[in-house]
């Protein structure tokens, strides 16, 4: 992906994960989504209740962290994306690993967008720290601060990839992304009256 030019956060790649035409939408056509469209809501809401529970000095012993750095800015020039790191934590084992706060609670399984959103923070730590990421935490806000552990294989970080291509490809092809029409999250889309 070295010679493009596009640029992506990870917020598209949630907005990607949640529904592709979003991207089309935002960046092709330029149409902005509503304030009050539920993902940017979420998005307010977990940021607000980050801040208001994260203690700063807090180490995460029982994760072997001996270090950790908050809110860290991160972009990877190879490939392509460009976001925040709630916590990058520093492991006793020499390896690093990103921690994401959510404003949700467990529900047996971790979702697929939070999942690649830690794989691709991965991605970033490992080019910008040079240092090796084989896992990354959540921690669930609403289940008393529950945090899970993902470990990382190598396929997850090219399937991490492949989704940053799939987004940049909309953006630069303007190609309009197929997409199985889901009733339950169409159904209060800002894009329902347009999308066909
Ligand atoms: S209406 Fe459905 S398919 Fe269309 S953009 Fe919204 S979520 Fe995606």
């Amino acid at each position: 992906m070295e010679d493009r030019e596009t640029i992506i956060t990870i917020s598209d790649v949630l907005e990607y994960l949640f529904c592709p035409r979003f991207i089309y939408y935002m960046y092709c056509l330029d149409i902005p989504q509503h304030e009050e469209q539920r993902f940017k809501v979420l998005k307010g809401r977990e940021v607000h209740e980050t801040r208001r529970m994260t203690n700063q000095e807090y180490v995460r012993k029982k994760l072997y962290c001996i270090r950790k750095e908050r809110s860290v800015f991160i972009a990877s020039r190879e490939n392509h994306i460009k976001g925040i790191v709630d916590e990058v934590l520093f492991l006793e084992d020499g390896t690093a690993a990103p921690l994401e706060y959510k404003y949700a609670e467990f529900k047996d399984k971790v979702f697929k967008t939070y999942k690649f959103q830690l794989v691709l923070h991965g991605l970033m730590i490992k080019e910008n720290y040079n240092i090796e990421v084989n896992r990354g935490y959540i921690c669930y806000i609403r289940s008393n601060n529950l945090v899970k552990q993902i470990d990382f294989t190598p396929s997850d970080f090219m399937k991490g990839v492949e989704i940053v291509e799939s987004v940049i490809d909309i953006i630069d092809k303007g190609e309009y992304p197929k997409t199985s029409r889901n009733l339950r999250k169409c159904i209060d889309c800002c894009y329902r009256n347009i999308c066909v």
